[in-house]
């Protein structure tokens, strides 16, 4: 490697214990969607720190804030997230399921981890511009409420990812690799439907049942699925019932529904379809409906370029070399679950050279995955992420690195139980310097940038961004 990158990516060394510490107080402290406050405070005054210039209140989120530095393009950003599960709360290194406290919520999908690995990646950026007294700009995006809330959908909405010329991400998880998955759009709904109570029994003829209401959608719903696109998903969860007393009509009930189509267009039409869905439902129960559009995000579009970038510096970089201690630490949580079908199978599977799929093969049963997986096909994933509305507006990379050990569940109680281990912090670094290796190529190298930016037109086709979420739309979660 260069010796200017080498050094630059060097430098996170000295900063490493304030960042893992940054990243456990994340964890001792774990915030939903929007309402990340404490973390908000903690990476400002670490940008600031750091000699970052830092925008709070982005898109008028209280949660969300940015952090640059340099001056001139290229312009890079990092994706950073924090927010954490409901009802996930869990004692740190615990073998069994035992929260701090019940109900509270906790770090199940490692975003204490990924927030503070991005923010190392654009302080390793940093320091490499500064260094070598090179022009360019690094910003540090803070993106609330990826679950469930759509935080960078949002922010895309107000112009915020027009600012960079290219972003990088990553997720914390059980292997290392490029992510090559395209995600679908989404849409979330809640339909609340209003009737009258009444005394079941006594005046039965003057109730009006939301409950009904909500249950001849639902019905209609199933009979709508079979002539809706094969490229489509509909999700709902009952949110309220109207309550537990059956003797009482009940005057209010919601149901949330999530639409997902691989084509954000087909979404206008389901959305519409199922809102007459709705709206018949409360016409034959003489009830009303009010509905409410909470969120949505669009599809993450691949950029192949950025992609190869990124796994080049994989495998250049080094993957993180574990100790007897860290793998008798993975070995004990994998007596906690039973191995099924994992991420690292399938991307096994997928692979097409015989040896090297052979090789990967024999270490499926290893207690943390150290391998590189070479880069896979581009194929189409059926979940969505918020980093669609970034990747519509300028070109993103997401790579995985593991951080715990192999075969743990995303959103399960061993998943917050290892947020602070060793593993995690290991992974944690391995991807900063990643991410931080691959947008110092890509500042080097102009005809990177031009070629990430050429596909991207290529593949939106010429289409400018237009957001998912209606303009008078606030962000919330669904509660
Ligand atoms: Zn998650
Ligand atoms: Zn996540």
């Amino acid at each position: 490697m260069e010796s200017k990158k080498r050094s630059a990516i060097d430098s996170l060394n000295q900063h490493w214990a304030f960042l893992c510490a940054l990243s456990d107080k994340l964890w001792t402290c774990p915030e939903v969607g929007f309402q990340e406050h404490y973390a908000t405070q903690e990476f400002c005054s670490a940008l600031e720190q750091f000699g970052f210039q830092v925008k709070k209140n982005l898109a008028g989120i209280p949660t969300a804030f940015s952090g640059s530095y340099g001056n001139g393009g290229p312009v890079i950003g990092f994706l950073g997230e924090f927010d954490a599960l409901p009802g996930l709360s869990q004692q740190e290194n615990a073998l069994t399921k035992c929260p701090i406290q019940e109900g509270a919520p906790g770090h199940g999908c490692g975003h204490n981890l990924l927030g503070v690995g991005s923010l190392a990646a654009a302080i390793a950026v940093k320091q490499y511009l500064q260094d070598n007294h090179l022009p360019g700009t690094v910003v540090f995006f803070g993106c609330p409420a990826e679950e469930g809330g759509s935080g960078k959908g949002f922010m895309a909405r107000e112009g915020v990812f027009q600012e960079p010329d290219l972003a990088f991400s990553w997720h914390p998880g059980e292997v290392n690799s490029v992510s090559t998955e395209g995600t679908m759009s989404n849409y979330q709904i809640c339909y609340h439907f209003y009737g009258v109570s009444s005394h079941a029994a006594m005046s039965p003829e003057k109730g009006r049942s939301a409950l009904d209401a909500l249950e001849l959608m639902n019905t209609g719903i199933q009979y709508l699925r079979e002539h809706v696109p094969t490229t489509t998903r509909i999700h709902y969860a009952i949110t309220n019932t109207g309550g537990s007393a059956p003797g009482t009509v009940q005057p209010y009930a919601e149901v949330v529904y999530l639409l997902r189509a691989i084509h954000p267009e087909d979404l206008i039409d389901l959305y519409e379809r199922v809102n007459q869905v709705a709206k018949g439902a409360a016409m034959m129960t003489g009830t009303t409906v009010e509905i409410e559009f909470i969120k949505a995000c669009s599809n993450v579009l691949i950029n192949s370029e950025l992609n190869q970038v990124m796994q080049r510096n994989l495998e250049e970089i080094s993957p993180p070399t574990f100790d007897e201690a860290d793998l008798e630490y993975a070995r004990s949580y994998q007596e906690t679950f039973e191995r099924g079908y994992s991420y690292y199978d399938m991307l096994v599977d997928e692979i097409t050279d015989p040896q090297l799929k052979e090789e990967l093969h024999a270490k499926a049963n290893e207690p943390i995955h150290t391998s590189v997986m070479p880069l896979a096909q581009e194929r189409q994933g059926f979940v969505s992420s918020d980093v669609g509305d970034v990747s519509w507006n300028c070109p993103v990379a997401q790579i995985n690195c593991a951080t715990m050990p192999a075969g743990i569940s995303m959103h399960s109680w061993q998943m917050v139980a290892v947020g602070t281990s060793n593993i995690a912090k290991k992974g944690m670094l391995y991807a900063a310097q990643v991410m931080a290796g691959s947008a110092i190529d890509a500042i080097e190298n102009p005809a990177i940038v031009q070629r990430a930016q050429n596909e991207l037109l290529s593949r939106t086709g010429g289409t400018p961004y237009r957001s998912p979420i209606p303009s008078d739309v606030n962000p919330k979660l669904p509660t």
